[in-house]
């Protein structure tokens, strides 16, 4: 069935999901650099408006929107669309949140392995002529124990990998953890202050919230254990980052990697130079097989909620 309607593309995304959109009769305007200010005044004519993370969804926006019916994040959080606006206007926002989660659990591991076995140092010093062998003792996974803080979707699947690595898992989340999952990859549940205290790893997989802000603060970095690893690829928020970079300084923690930043680029010159932090550019979700099944996935799902739309309007 062929559908009406216009749909702007703000940011890049995978061509995959154009061309679904496109075959299913939908008129589609791929403006991937499109400024906000440009945005605003273009923005009516648009039933759908599709984002990645670089365009910023705002009242603004939102307002000037006027036939807009659904707005689409190619994606998981919603951090970048005023979301509260948008339900006061009737505009749908929807998501593409399964589609990273592999490849974000994957970056997970192998940045915990790059902790463990100086990749980033080994690299760099056997490029610039320096064999420093004996100065790499690494540490290995396995047997270690991961706190795994948030077992959503991508929280769980880490959890299965690490489990593959016969790491022993730790998890606390607000909501309980369903018991059969816990049992099938040997889980410990415990409160958030027991995990920090009892892991080798921590990694964070909590959204960006009023309650997460900080999670991990000064308090929360001086309990954990000496020499400890930890990993962010959730939000640049859940870290305290001065907090961080006071942990690293002194050596208390052993290392840890952020693939997200409470600035993004970041600019903080006193966090960028430490050696015992890997920093990667927000690329969790960033490999071929995640960009191309998000794409589709949210051209799907557009399809799918427009249709339902055309079906009311039709019985009405
Ligand atoms: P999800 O919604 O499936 O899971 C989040 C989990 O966090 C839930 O189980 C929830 O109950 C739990 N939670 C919420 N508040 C909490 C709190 N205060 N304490 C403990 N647990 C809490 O989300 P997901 O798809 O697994 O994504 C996790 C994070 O990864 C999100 O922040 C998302 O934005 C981020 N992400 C990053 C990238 C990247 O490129 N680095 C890509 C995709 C997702």
């Amino acid at each position: 069935m062929q559908i009406d309607g216009n749909v702007i593309v703000c940011d890049s995304i995978d061509e995959r999901g154009i061309g679904i959109l496109k075959n299913a009769g939908l008129l589609v305007e791929y403006l991937p650099e499109i400024s906000n200010q440009e945005l605003i005044t273009k923005v009516k004519d648009y039933d759908v408006i599709i984002v990645r993370s670089r365009t910023k969804i705002t009242k603004e926006i939102i307002d000037n929107a006027t036939n807009a019916k659904i707005i689409a994040r190619v994606g998981v959080g919603l951090d970048n669309i005023d979301t509260v606006e948008a339900q006061k206007k009737n505009v749908e926002v929807i998501n593409a949140g399964e589609a990273s989660v592999n490849a974000v659990s994957e970056l997970v591991l192998g940045l915990m392995f790059s902790l463990s076995r100086n990749i980033p140092i080994a690299n760099n010093a056997t490029k610039q002529g320096k064999w420093i062998k004996k100065d790499l003792i690494g540490i290995e996974l396995k047997g270690k124990y991961l706190g795994i803080i948030g077992l959503g979707k991508i929280g769980r699947n880490v959890a299965r990998l690490a489990r593959g690595l016969r790491m022993n898992l730790i998890g606390y989340d607000v909501v309980p953890i369903d018991k059969s999952f816990a049992q099938e990859v040997s889980l410990i549940t415990t409160d958030l202050k027991t995990l920090i205290e009892s892991s080798d790893y921590i990694t964070c997989h909590v959204p960006s919230t009023e309650q997460t802000k900080h999670l991990i603060n000064k308090e929360m970095l001086s309990i954990m254990k000496k020499g400890s690893f930890l990993i962010n690829t959730s939000r640049g928020e859940v870290i305290d980052e001065q907090a961080l970079i006071d942990g690293l300084k002194n050596k208390k923690i052993g290392g840890a990697a952020l693939d997200v930043y409470e600035i993004e680029p970041p600019t903080n010159k006193e966090l960028l130079v430490l050696d015992n932090l890997i920093c990667t550019p927000h690329i969790g979700a960033q490999t071929k097989e995640g960009q191309e099944l998000a794409s589709s996935v949210i051209a799907e799902k557009i399809i799918q909620k427009l249709l339902e739309r055309q079906a009311e309007s039709n019985q009405t």
